[in-house]
């Protein structure tokens, strides 16, 4: 094959994913489609997968830049580079090099040269000399200092072809968005949800989001910070379904026969009674929450236990060992803390006594359900969700055929 002239690319690392054996192969497949769907309103980018890595042909591109940023929020991407894409041979390596140090600034530099084949002449450490000499003899004002560089020239070498860059971003990490199934969350308008759907994401999960309001009883800022919060998280998922329900008319009829101090977890529990027949129609077989542990009174151990005792899916709580701080930050990285900040009146400030309860039994529940229909009140909720789709890149087109039975009997997604 002949070498190939010098070109743009971007190389695309991954971690997690070269760990596993059999199933290798379904993920890399998961991460190109993801890939290709990220960037794809973007420009043409010819993608082939390498030993170790997959490549970006960018020749061409109107905007490499943008390719990069898309990039670092793929799920499964360990890191990304803008390289420039040459010959394997010791003289294409030195021009590419030669290339990766004009026009830059730096006072040191380090060689870090990769061979993914060991029939190259040189080994790694002969081949990190050879080139550095030569950046030594174009930049004789720089000096080699292999523990704090202030510019680290990367050499990855394959038998036809070699990859050369000096700058790489953090990806996400993580497994590739729909290699680990669908789960349902529950996205309220505050800090801890939408950080616990994205974690998620990183594992892999594609997430519908279900939102509890209380419009007419309340405004329905709520459901717009609902809505702003999932078109954020669909950059990552690349298309979401959000359900909203109804829970004001719940609400009331809990308050009717259910003492101040039991409302939050009997709203709790009918809330996750109603996210897991939505759950099941839309093929996930989990819950997902932002409970952190002791964060406020419905989040004890026994008053999460007693809000499990509701639930026939299992509940995933992301966030329950993280402190405000950290998730604070995380939602902060994520650009979804300016929203969820936004000052609203959701359902859990509609009916809320002043002082509820910690430590719920399941029996204790159930007693306090005795007065409720809780049946027909479920029902109610689900009959009247409304769903809506979120795409990314916009335009990019909406749920794939099998997403036809998430959305609820009654409604229609726009
Ligand atoms: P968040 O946890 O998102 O910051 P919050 O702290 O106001 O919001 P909590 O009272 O901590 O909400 O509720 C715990 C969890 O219950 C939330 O993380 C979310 O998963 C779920 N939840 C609460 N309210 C709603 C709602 N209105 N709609 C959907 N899920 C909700
Ligand atoms: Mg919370």
């Amino acid at each position: 094959m002949a070498a190939p002239v010098p070109s743009p690319c971007a190389i695309v690392h991954y971690h997690e994913i070269s760990l596993k054996r059999g199933n290798r192969p379904l993920f890399l497949r998961q991460l190109q489609d993801n890939i290709r769907r990220a960037i794809g309103d973007l420009g043409p980018a010819r993608l082939a997968q390498l030993p170790g890595r997959i490549m970006l042909d960018l020749t061409g591109h109107p905007d490499p830049g943008a390719v990069r940023d898309r990039l670092c929020r793929v799920a499964g991407i360990a890191n990304v580079a803008l390289a420039e894409r040459t010959g394997s041979s010791l003289d294409a390596l030195r021009q590419a090099v030669g290339r990766a140090v004009t026009k830059r600034a730096f006072a040191s530099f380090r060689i870090t040269a990769r061979r993914a084949f060991k029939s190259f002449p040189l080994t790694s450490v002969e081949l990190n000399r050879a080139l550095g000499s030569h950046v030594l003899a174009l930049r004789p004002d720089c000096r080699v200092d292999l523990d704090h560089a202030e510019l680290d020239v990367r050499v990855e070498v394959l038998p036809s072809e070699a990859f050369v860059y000096s700058e790489r971003r953090p990806g996400a990490g993580g497994l590739p968005v729909g290699s680990s199934g669908t789960v349902a969350a529950l996205l309220s308008g505050g800090i801890d949800s939408p950080v616990a759907a994205w974690r998620m994401m990183k594992r892999g999960c594609r997430v519908v989001f279900v939102h509890f309001h209380s419009v007419p009883y309340l405004p329905d800022t709520s459901q717009k910070k609902a809505r702003e919060l999932v078109a954020r998280l669909t950059q990552w998922q690349y298309f979401s379904q959000l359900f909203l329900v109804p829970f004001g008319e719940i609400q009331r009829e809990v308050v009717l026969s259910v003492p101040p101090p039991a409302r939050v977890m009997i709203y709790r529990r009918l809330m996750v009674r109603i996210a897991e027949r939505l759950a099941r129609r839309a093929g996930a077989p989990a819950l997902v929450t932002g409970d952190s542990l002791g964060q406020v009174a419905s989040q004890t151990l026994h008053n999460l236990a007693c809000i499990d005792d509701a639930a026939g899916l299992p509940i995933l709580r992301p966030l329950i060992g993280m402190d405000k701080l950290e998730i604070t930050a995380q939602a902060e990285a994520l650009g979804t803390f300016e929203v969820s900040i936004e000052p609203d009146a959701d359902c859990c400030t509609l009916f809320v006594p002043a002082h509820p309860g910690t430590r719920m039994s399941a029996e204790e529940a159930a007693a306090a359900e005795r007065g409720l229909d809780v049946e027909a009140l479920v029902g109610a909720g689900v009959e009247g969700a409304t769903a809506e789709s979120f795409d990314f890149p916009p335009g990019a087109g909406i749920f794939p055929a099998r997403s036809s039975r998430a959305t609820p009997r009654g409604s229609a997604p726009e």
